[in-house]
């Protein structure tokens, strides 16, 4: 009888010492198991068994199965079971929890059992070889893996990592591969450069790759067949374990929409510096001195006219236009110096466009300056007055030339006159030498004509003369409280005996109107808008005369049916010496004086005129008085 061996009592030969050593190097668990006595009594185990099954140092050689392993992989019976039946190998992978080797909790631990039938001789099963091998660490890195790579395809930003020198892509998410417009496993193992050919890129991985140091590339523009992108590159260096670059971390971030963004705010600030420079050149080049007031009616740019007329050099001191019009002695139209508080600017400030207020300088070099001062209000969006934008003319030229013309037609009124008279004279004589008969009637109406064409250039000549006392300041106006609606009614009455192609209709405040002004001179005015009325609605047959109490003040207006004045004429029509395009229709007629000096009346007496009109329609003309005791 053979002497049996009970520590390794599952093997036979003298193999069974090598094999036992073989069996404590390898890193799986190996046991064999006796196959027939229905208990699977284990004969043999290396160290590793013990450790995977979580036996610890508790002997197993000799036990049966169940009593020797802890129960949860007393299930493996089965396995063992179906082997020892069937003869063919086979398989399981279980998992169980571990008591953890430090603190609380468990831990997962995975184990890969084999079970191989062994036979002596080939024929029934009689032992068991069983395998166990630690899959956690497998397990956990698949699922690892598979976890990393869903994170990966959602990032919302293109992630690669790049290995060595030449930046191959090693891995890439789908956003990524997008920007070179290929899948995202076509661009693992290719250089990116190759991929992304883009200048910026490459310096920037170049960059970083020789630094250590992360870099970026913004705006990198990429080309694929959905169109141009803009991308943010950033990239961060991974260091290897010799302390040099093993490869990239590589972060891509579409900057489309804020690119687009920026270039639309660029062209924007470009466009906007254009129309600044255009309007600078056109500023710059006016005949006219501009200057551009801020809110507070401060002047914050100014043209070289505008400078030159105030004496001011290009760094003065931003300040109000009154004051640097001060030292210059500013004076109204009439010669009265403007008052110190006034502002002629106020207007203009409550949102009001001033149109040509006539202003004289003593300019820094000591000459006489005629300027009109002109302004318009700037709005802001919301409507509110933001600025101002102020012109200043010199029209000290201007007014040369007319002194020089009214100077002229002094003379010419005073010439005429005296030959006038002894034309009249001679007229009236010859009127009385007229012999009775049908030559004498003939020589009468001629007589009669030539005495209505004197009479005729007798009114111009008043007119011119007129014009020539309003500049010198000389219009005599000698204002009592008079009764307006007295004299209303009578200058009416007057005109309707030598007006026969019109019906004169008059309609007058019950009330006495009384005002403060010149009778004679207001006479004249609402005979000048009576005669106009006439003489330019020669196709209608009536002229309305209103007055009534509006508040206080007296508004008299006198309406006609007929030519109207265009639009754009009627500011102008109470300017010295206009004539309407309209003028010629009327046939011959004045000057275009009349509703000039009635402007100056009325003005004078502290009143305001205007006209109402629409071309083919008909004419209102208004005339406000402040009504005698109420206040300026
Ligand atoms: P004149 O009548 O001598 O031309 P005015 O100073 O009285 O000069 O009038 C100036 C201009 O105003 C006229 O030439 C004419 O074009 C226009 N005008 C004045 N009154 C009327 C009116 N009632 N209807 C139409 N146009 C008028």
């Amino acid at each position: 009888m053979r002497a049996r061996r009970t520590p390794r009592a599952g093997l036979t030969g003298g193999a069974g010492a090598a094999w036992s050593l073989l069996l404590d190097q390898v890193a799986e668990g190996v046991a064999v198991l006796d196959a027939r006595d229905g208990r699977f009594t284990i004969l043999e185990t290396n160290a590793a068994f013990a450790r995977l099954i979580g036996a610890g140092a508790c002997r197993l050689t000799g036990r049966p199965w169940r009593e020797a392993v802890p129960a949860a992989d007393r299930a493996l019976e089965d396995l063992f079971r179906q082997v020892a039946a069937g003869g063919e190998p086979a398989a399981e992978r279980r998992f169980r929890a571990a008591p953890g080797e430090e603190g609380p909790g468990d831990a997962l631990t995975c184990r890969d059992w084999r079970c191989l039938p062994l036979r002596e001789g080939g024929g029934a099963v009689e032992r068991l070889l069983v395998v166990v091998a630690d899959a956690t660490g497998a397990v956990l890195r698949e699922g690892g893996r598979a976890l990393d790579l869903a994170l990966l395809e959602h990032l919302p930003f293109g992630l690669a990592i790049l290995t060595g020198a030449e930046q191959t892509v090693a891995l890439a998410n789908a956003a990524f591969a997008r920007l070179a417009g290929v899948a995202p496993e076509d661009l693992a193992g290719r250089p990116l450069r190759d991929a992304l050919p883009a200048g910026e890129l490459a310096a920037a991985l170049e960059r970083a790759y020789r630094t250590g140091e992360p870099a970026t590339a913004d705006d990198v523009v990429l080309r694929t067949p959905g169109g141009a992108t803009a991308w943010r590159f950033t990239l961060a260096p991974v260091p290897g374990p010799d302390g040099g670059v093993a490869g990239l971390l590589a972060m891509a971030v579409e900057t489309t929409d804020q690119v687009r963004a920026r270039r639309a705010v660029e062209d924007l600030a470009a466009a906007a510096r254009q129309r600044a420079g255009q309007l600078e050149a056109i500023i710059g080049s006016m005949v006219d001195g501009v200057f551009i007031l801020d809110e507070e009616g401060l002047v914050v740019e100014a043209n070289a006219v505008g400078l030159a007329l105030l004496g001011l050099s290009p760094d003065a001191e931003s300040r109000r236009l009154s004051d640097y019009l001060a030292p210059l002695a500013p004076r109204l139209g009439d010669g009265r110096p403007l008052p110190p508080d006034a502002d002629p600017l106020a207007g203009v400030r409550a949102g009001r466009v001033l149109a040509d207020e006539e202003l004289f300088l003593t300019a820094p070099d000591g000459r006489e300056r005629a300027v009109s001062l002109g302004g318009a209000p700037v709005r802001e969006a919301d409507g509110r007055v933001g600025g101002m934008v102020v012109l200043l003319r010199d029209i000290s030229e201007q007014k040369r030339a007319e002194q020089e013309k009214d100077a002229f037609f002094s003379l010419i009124s005073h010439e005429v006159k005296s030959p006038l008279t002894a034309i009249k004279g001679y007229a009236q004589l010859a009127e009385r030498a007229v012999a009775p008969g049908p030559a004498g009637e003939r020589q009468s109406r001629y007589l009669g004509v030539v005495a209505e064409q004197v009479a005729r250039i007798e009114r111009l000549v008043e007119d011119l003369s007129e014009v020539n006392r309003l500049r010198s300041g000389v219009l005599r106006q000698e204002p009592v409280d008079f009764d307006l609606a007295a004299l209303t009614r009578a200058t009416v009455e007057r005109h309707r005996v030598t007006v026969d192609t019109h019906r004169l209709e008059l309609e007058v405040a019950a009330e006495p109107l009384t005002v403060h002004a010149d009778p004679a001179r207001i006479e004249q005015v609402l005979a000048n808008l009576l005669t106009n009325a006439v003489k330019y609605s020669p196709a209608a047959d009536r002229v309305w005369v209103t007055l009534e109490r509006d508040g206080a003040t007296a508004h008299l207006h006198v309406r006609d049916a007929g030519i109207g004045i265009p639009r754009a004429e009627q500011a102008r029509l109470f300017a010295r010496f206009y004539r309407g395009s309209n003028a010629a229709e009327a046939g011959p007629g004045g000057l275009g004086l009349g509703l000039f000096i009635a402007h100056e009346i009325v003005a004078h007496s502290g009143g305001r005129i205007w006209v109402e009109s629409a071309e083919g329609q008909g004419s209102t003309f208004h005339v406000m008085l402040p009504l005698a005791g109420r206040g300026p």
